[in-house]
C-alpha cells in the first residue's frame, strides 16, 4: 500500500533537529563540549547513559496516561501500563525490596513534587513535620523556612520545625532534635539531605518518630545511588515512605519516585497514588519513566555496585588531600559522594571560590556551611565525586582535582587582595584577563578531555564555542 503524501504544513514533523531547529541544535552542542570540556562536581548531577538519553527522547512523549497500570482515563495504554509495572517492578528490585511489603509509585516528575506528594499523602494541612533545615544541609521541601519567610510550600502548607547539625562538629545534633520534638509533637519526621557527608541515623530517628506516632520519610535523592549500589546503609529498614529523584547518583533521568510500605494497615498505597494524582500532577511523563527503567536495570547491575563503591572512595580521597592541604571540611570528612569544604578560615565566601572554578571549566555550588551568619553569602562550597567517577576517574585523579582546586583558592586569596574589597563585583572585575585564571583553565580543559564522555561521543559535537 502506497503512503499517501505528507502536507507542506507538516513537512517540519519529520526533519531533524538539526535541520529543524539550528538554534537549539546548536545550544544542546554547546552545552555537549562543556559538559565534556570540564570537571564536574556538582554533587546534585550527573552523566546518565546513552540507553536512558535514547529512552528519554522517544514516542513514549505523545502518550498520556493519567491513573494507573490496569485503571486509565484514557486509552491506547497497553504499551505503557507494561511499562510503568517494568519501572515499578525494577525499582522495588534496585532496591532489594519485597514486593509483598513495599510498593512504589514512579510517576512524580521530580524530587519536589515527588516530596510535595508524599507530605499530601501522609500529612494534613497545617500538621507538624520536622527536616533537616537547609543551612544544615537539608532540601528546601522539607519544610524550609526563614525567620522571615515561609519559603518552601512545605512550609506554607505545614507547620515546620527544622532540626539542625551541631555546628561545631557538623553531625546532626539527635539529642536536640529528640527535644524539639517532644515539644513540637511532630505527625511527620523527614531525614535525607542535599548537603550532609554523613549517613543518618535511621533507628535513631525511627526512635523519636514512634515515641510521638509519627511517620518517619527518608528522601534519599542523594545517596540513592550509593544505596542501590549496596554501599551505604538503606533507609527501608526503617522508613515508612522513601522518595528519591532519579538523576543524582542513581544516574538516570530527571524524575522523582516515592516508595510506600504496603503492610502498615493504613492504605499508603492508595493515599500516595492518590496524592500523586490527581492531587498533585496531571499525565506521567511516560517517556521519563522509561528512561528511569532502564536507569534501574543499570542500577541494580553488579557494576553499578563496583561505581557507587568508587564514587565514595573518590570523595574520601578528594576529602582526604584537602585537608592534606590544611582545609577544613564540615564533620571532618565524608561517608558517601560529597564533600562540604568549609572556606571560612580562609576568610573567602563559596561564591568567589565558586566563580573562579566556573572560569576554569570545574563547575561546583556554593553552599552554607553550619553557623554561616548569612544565607546570602554561603562560607562554603559542596563538592561531589559521582559525575566524575561516570567519567572514569579513580583516587589519583582526586589528588589532581585537589591541586586544581587549591590553586583557585589561591587565586581567590590573591584576586580579593588586587579587587581592595570584599564585594563580588569588585571581585568579579579583578578576575577580568587573569593570566593564572587562563593558565589554569588550558590545564584543566585538556585533563579533562582525556576521560571517558558517557552518553555520547564526544568527537561528533558540532559546537560554535571553543574552550
Ligand atoms: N530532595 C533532595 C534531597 C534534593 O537534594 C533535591 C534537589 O537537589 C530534591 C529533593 C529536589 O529534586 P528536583 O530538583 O528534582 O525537584
Amino acid at each position: 500500500m502506497a503512503v499517501k503524501p505528507t502536507d507542506p504544513w507538516n513537512t517540519c514533523l519529520n526533519t531533524t533537529l538539526e535541520q529543524e531547529d539550528k538554534e537549539i541544535f546548536q545550544i544542546v552542542e554547546n552545552e555537549k563540549l562543556r559538559q565534556w570540556s570540564g570537571l564536574e562536581l556538582i554533587a546534585s548531577e550527573n552523566f546518565t547513559s546513552q540507553a536512558v538519553i535514547e529512552a528519554n527522547g522517544t514516542a513514549l512523549t505523545n502518550k498520556y496516561s493519567e491513573g494507573l497500570p490496569g485503571a486509565r482515563y484514557y486509552g491506547g495504554n497497553e504499551f505503557i501500563d507494561e511499562l510503568e509495572q517494568l519501572c515499578r517492578a525494577r525499582a522495588l528490585a534496585a532496591f532489594g525490596l519485597d514486593p509483598e511489603q513495599w510498593g512504589v509509585n514512579v510517576q512524580p516528575y521530580s524530587g519536589s513534587t515527588a516530596n510535595f506528594a508524599a507530605l499530601t499523602a501522609l500529612i494534613q494541612p497545617q500538621d507538624r513535620l520536622m527536616g533537616l533545615d537547609l543551612p544544615s544541609g537539608g532540601h528546601l521541601t522539607h519544610g524550609y523556612q526563614t525567620n522571615k519567610k515561609k519559603i518552601s510550600s512545605s512550609s506554607i502548607y505545614f507547620q515546620s520545625m527544622p532540626y539542625q547539625v551541631n555546628p561545631e562538629t557538623g553531625f546532626i545534633d539527635y539529642k536536640r532534635l529528640e527535644e524539639n520534638a517532644a515539644l513540637f509533637r511532630p505527625k511527620l519526621l523527614i531525614c535525607g539531605a542535599s548537603a550532609y557527608p554523613r549517613e543518618f541515623e535511621y533507628d535513631t530517628m525511627r526512635k523519636i518518630a514512634d515515641q510521638h506516632g509519627a511517620y518517619l520519610m527518608c528522601d534519599m535523592a542523594h545517596i540513592s545511588g550509593l544505596i542501590a549500589g549496596k554501599q551505604a546503609h538503606s533507609p527501608f529498614d526503617f522508613c515508612d515512605v522513601v522518595t528519591t529523584t532519579t538523576h543524582k547518583t542513581l544516574r538516570g533521568p530527571r524524575a522523582g519516585l516515592i516508595f510506600f510500605r504496603r503492610n502498615r494497615g493504613d492504605d499508603l498505597e492508595n493515599r500516595v497514588n492518590q496524592a500523586v494524582f490527581p492531587s498533585c500532577q496531571g499525565g506521567p511523563h511516560n517517556n521519563t519513566i522509561a528512561a528511569v527503567a532502564v536507569a534501574l536495570k543499570q542500577a541494580g547491575s553488579p557494576e553499578f555496585q563496583q561505581y557507587a563503591k568508587q564514587v565514595i572512595a573518590n570523595a574520601q580521597k578528594l576529602a582526604e588531600c584537602l585537608t592534606g592541604y590544611g582545609y577544613k571540611l564540615a564533620s571532618g570528612g565524608t561517608d558517601n559522594h560529597l564533600v562540604l569544604w568549609d572556606l571560612k578560615p580562609q576568610k573567602l565566601t563559596g561564591s568567589k571560590v565558586e566563580r573562579i572554578c566556573d572560569m576554569v571549566h570545574i563547575t561546583i555550588n556554593k553552599n552554607s556551611i553550619a553557623g554561616d551568619k548569612s544565607a546570602v553569602t554561603p562560607g562554603g562550597v559542596r563538592l561531589g565525586t559521582n559525575a566524575l567517577t561516570s567519567r572514569s576517574m579513580k583516587e589519583d585523579d582526586m589528588v589532581k582535582v585537589a591541586e586544581y582546586l587549591h590553586r583557585i583558592v589561591s587565586i581567590a586569596l590573591r584576586i580579593q587582595d588586587k579587587a581592595g574589597s570584599k564585594l563580588m563585583k569588585d571581585f568579579v572585575a579583578a578576575c577580568d584577563g587573569d593570566e593564572e585564571i587562563a593558565q589554569l583553565k588550558k590545564e584543566v580543559v585538556e585533563f579533562a578531555r582525556t576521560y571517558p564522555m558517557p552518553g555520547f561521543d564526544p568527537t561528533t559535537i558540532k559546537a560554535s564555542v571553543t574552550f
